[in-house]
């Protein structure tokens, strides 16, 4: 899956007009479809498809990707007693089965673990669990509580002992969290070029994939929002395209307690959130579930080690913001980013 990076850069030549995601203002085209689904993978997602087509094949193709999502969430959420991976892991007797897509994913999650050296690990599911109630991150666990879980984290200990078939001990829990929207973004994205789409805008809760560039030849334009809590306005906008564009920070889901904020990403090796002086990692790749991995992992690994993997990655570039309020790009990155916010400033890592 992974090639050490010889040369890359992603051609943002044509860089001309485009459209601001997260400021809504992609409703002006005549052309454009849109539909909304709140309540998805934690999230509320638009598809937006910039092909002139029928409004009869629109609602085919939109049912068909929101269908897809559902199911995708229902085998796949932890917050489900009766999806799949929850089955597996109240499963403590060996080889559990599951289906393709599943088994194909945790593959790829050992990969990206290895990669990064376990700041991305999905078996940090039995320490998430201690900090949720009812399915909602808001509950601060005792340290001894913490301890006690972090024995159960190791990716290490994940086994596949047949095809299709998983094993993990007693005890640990897999969250397929940090990267089920990449992938459920690669499925949507297959959907619509076998419908015969070619430009389209995929927005699953400010994480996006842009299919192809707008009809026009123009890349799209990908606003990222400030990742302050409480603060609405745009940091930066990348342009791209044929890219996904996702985004891990401390202000997506969080709780304040006695004047501190704990967020949703964990330190595997530690069991509480990362903290690393930044405020999101955004990945940018042809890939998305990769991107989704990364972006959570870059966020853990802090900016040098973070930064360092993704340069050292091929078909991965990255936009690491700090509380200091620098925005570092990669290299292939630099002039697609345009700052917005000007209380933040753009600095090249290479
Ligand atoms: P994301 O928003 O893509 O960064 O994913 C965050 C989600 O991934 C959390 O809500 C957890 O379900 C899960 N998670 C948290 N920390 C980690 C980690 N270090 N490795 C893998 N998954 C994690
Ligand atoms: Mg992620």
């Amino acid at each position: 899956m992974f090639k050490i990076k010889t040369h890359y850069h992603i051609n943002f030549t044509a860089l001309l007009l485009l459209i601001c995601l997260l400021t809504g203002c992609n409703s002006q085209s005549p052309n454009i479809k849109s539909a909304t689904r709140d309540n998805l993978l934690g999230t509320t997602i638009t598809i937006s498809i910039y092909d002139n087509i029928p409004d009869s094949l629109f609602d085919t193709i939109i049912t068909q990707c929101f269908d897809t999502i559902n199911d995708i969430e229902a085998r796949m959420s932890v917050n489900r007693a009766d999806s799949e991976i929850s089955r597996l892991n109240e499963n403590h007797e060996g080889a559990f089965p599951v289906s393709d897509d599943i088994y194909e994913l945790i593959k790829n999650a050992i990969q990206f673990s290895y990669h990064t050296t376990g700041a991305f690990d999905i078996s940090v599911g039995s320490v998430m669990e201690l900090w949720k109630q009812d399915g909602d991150f808001i509950f601060l666990p005792s340290p001894i509580d913490i301890i006690e879980r972090l024995t159960y984290v190791g990716y290490k200990a994940i086994s596949f002992p047949a095809d299709n078939k998983i094993s993990i001990p007693t005890g640990m829990k897999l969250d397929l969290g940090a990267f089920a929207k990449g992938h459920a973004l690669e499925v949507v994205r297959g959907i619509l070029i076998k419908n015969g789409i070619k430009h389209a805008i995929l927005d699953f809760g400010g994480d996006i994939f842009t299919l192809g560039k707008k009809p026009d030849g123009s890349n799209y334009r990908v606003a990222i929002k400030t990742p302050i809590i409480g603060d609405n306005s745009l940091v930066c906008i990348v342009e791209v395209s044929d890219l996904s564009v996702m985004t891990s920070g401390g202000y997506e889901r969080y709780f304040e307690q006695d004047n501190a904020y704990y967020h949703h990403i964990l330190d595997p090796a530690t069991g509480y959130p990362a903290n690393n002086k930044l405020l999101s990692v955004t990945v940018i790749s042809p890939d998305p579930i990769g991107a989704d991995a990364l972006s959570t992992a870059g966020f853990v690994l802090g900016l040098e080690k973070g930064m360092n993997l993704i340069n050292e990655l091929e078909g991965y570039e990255a936009i690491f913001i700090t509380e200091e309020k620098e925005i570092y790009v990669t290299d292939g990155l630099h002039g697609a980013v345009t700052v917005l916010n000007e209380g933040f400033r753009k600095i090249s890592y290479n």
